[in-house]
């Protein structure tokens, strides 16, 4: 069966919406890097946006699935089935010490000078200070232990999932300070005459039409990347009730209960 009709068949499941704007973000930004001309890049070089942005949108739908429970198993096999994310990393860290595997590559012994696995996999506290960098992937250590956190030390590094849920969570909260703000001054407003005002701005309702819209899926810069980090920590610490494993109970992000008063 040819491609073309093999994606005729499958329509992305519900829930698609959801992942799909950083999906072809990131789609987008490869077929970029690749035709990027690469002058004043080492040989070497030219190649890491592969591997690290394979990385990316992998750990990306990874942790929205295993790490944070936002997205149903039917988008995660959709995901695995249309090879959109590396099934074969995934599978990799499941296992201990393999939590942040920068590329399968890494760890393939054939892929070395040495016969040995990339130093990138070699613990930092059995590295004196050397620059560490794997030669395919650009990886500075993914090793697990307390490391730099962002293994490729770029934005191909960053944690997208959880940036995207702080953001989210941001958002909320900033909604629901309006609709609180906006409850106390029709309070207010009702012994008054006049109850239209024009201060409450139309369009924010749906938390999606703030004046500064960010277009960018990328933290802007590190303290972005911590606040993200705090926030997701505390939303993956919460879990449900029952505490099993630590995960959320999905709901599709079209059908999260709202206030029904509305704003407009
Ligand atoms: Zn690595």
């Amino acid at each position: 069966m040819s491609k073309f009709a093999r994606q005729q068949q499958s329509s992305p499941p519900e829930g698609w919406d959801y992942v799909e704007p950083i999906l072809t973000a990131l789609e987008n930004e490869l077929r970029d890097k690749v035709n990027e001309p690469h002058e004043g890049l080492r040989k070497v070089e030219s190649g890491w946006p592969v591997y690290q942005i394979n990385w990316q949108r992998t750990r990306y739908i990874y942790d929205l699935y295993y790490t944070y429970g936002r997205i149903s198993r039917q988008i995660y096999d959709y995901c695995i089935d249309n090879k959109l994310i590396d099934a074969a990393l995934i599978a990799k860290w499941k296992k201990p010490g393999y939590e942040r595997l920068c590329s399968t590559s890494a760890i393939n012994p054939q892929n070395s000078k040495f016969g040995t696995v990339s130093i990138c996999r070699v613990p930092r506290s059995a590295l004196d200070s050397q620059e560490v960098e794997d030669q395919t992937t650009g990886c500075r250590g993914c090793a697990s232990g307390p490391t730099t956190k962002n293994i490729f030390g770029n934005k191909y590094g960053q944690y997208l999932a959880q940036i995207q849920i702080a953001r989210e969570d941001r958002e909320e909260r900033k909604r629901k300070r309006a609709l609180e703000d906006w409850d106390d001054e029709a309070k207010d407003k009702a012994t008054s005459e006049d109850s239209t005002d024009s201060r409450f701005v139309v369009g924010a309702a749906d938390g999606s039409a703030g004046t500064n819209a960010r277009s960018l899926f990328w933290a802007a810069d590190e303290s972005e990347v911590e606040r993200a980090a705090a926030v997701a920590a505390r939303l993956a610490n919460a879990g449900p009730p029952g505490g099993e494993g630590g995960r959320q109970k999905y709901e599709p992000p079209g059908k999260r209960s709202r206030p029904s008063k509305s704003v407009v």
